[in-house]
């Protein structure tokens, strides 16, 4: 498989959910080989590329950073880009965050198919693992088995009486766009204000996220795109989080309540222990 860009630019306008900053950013396509780069506009034109040694934050999202300069909530981003196999794209910001959107990826996948996707000539860089590797923090537990096709496989339990026990899988080849893109982030009523203590989800509302009132039920209007909508986007969210890897893993992922701050800590762990 080749590596591929977007065909023509895309922009998005709207609000980083932690910060609350209003931003415009551009997708552009880049050269093989590029990898997916961001560049704040507003400091200086300073680039990151979306790697795991430049993982800054991960409270409640996966921020990069570099010289000081910060990109925050990369995550979705990223996820479509695996999901939907963009290997190269410059993306500019002028604000410190990307913007929310509906909380999915579901914007990024429509841009795409609108813009259209470049077969570049490069072979896309993809790791076959050695041998399996594990990595436990509390009592969550990120596992890489080796294996023919990417496949993602995540379990979740906030005991939590509406969410419940759910699971969700994913195998290189199935509908990202539809199975996965669409599931949108959550959070509980009961943690709102704990985390606007925190200085987090500044641009946080029903129209960006599933906000779950234990244990009456969602508080939102909209109907749930799958049953399992929350397991997907934690689904979602580590396929974005691996991608920092720089390569397509031919392994089976599979885990057990993973969190920004464990998929990220996993990443860095096994690239240490297979010197990626
Ligand atoms: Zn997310």
């Amino acid at each position: 498989m080749n590596q591929h860009t977007l065909r023509q630019p895309c922009t998005f306008r709207g609000t980083g959910l932690h910060t609350g900053c209003d931003v415009t950013m551009q997708l552009i396509p880049a050269p093989a080989g590029h990898g997916i780069v961001f560049e704040r506009t507003d400091r200086g034109g300073v680039r990151i590329p979306a790697m795991a040694a430049c993982v800054g934050s991960t409270q409640r999202s996966t921020s990069l950073v570099r010289g000081g300069v910060e990109v925050v909530t990369v995550e979705h981003l990223l996820s479509a880009c695996a999901g939907m196999g963009v290997d190269n794209l410059l993306v500019t910001l002028d604000a410190p965050e990307v913007p929310i959107l509906d909380g999915s990826a579901a914007s990024y996948v429509a841009a795409f198919l609108e813009a259209g996707l470049q077969e570049q000539e490069a072979p896309r860089r993809e790791i076959q693992l050695p041998g399996p590797f594990e990595y436990a923090f509390g009592d969550s537990l990120i596992r890489f088995e080796p294996a023919d096709c990417y496949t993602l496989a995540v379990e979740i339990d906030f005991h939590s009486q509406v969410i419940g026990t759910q699971t969700a899988c994913f195998t290189e080849g199935e509908d990202y766009a539809s199975q996965i893109a669409p599931c949108r982030t959550f959070c509980f009523l009961q943690e709102v204000e704990f985390l606007r203590k925190n200085n987090l989800i500044k641009g946080g509302s029903l129209d960006n996220a599933l906000v779950i009132d234990e244990p009456r039920g969602y508080l939102n209007d909209t109907p749930l795109h799958f049953p399992n909508e929350c397991a997907r986007h934690k689904l979602l969210d580590l396929c974005g989080d691996l991608a920092l890897v720089g390569a397509r893993l031919k392994a089976r992922v599979t885990a057990v309540k993973p969190g920004h701050s464990v998929n990220t800590a996993a990443v860095r762990a096994l690239m240490a222990h297979f010197k990626l």
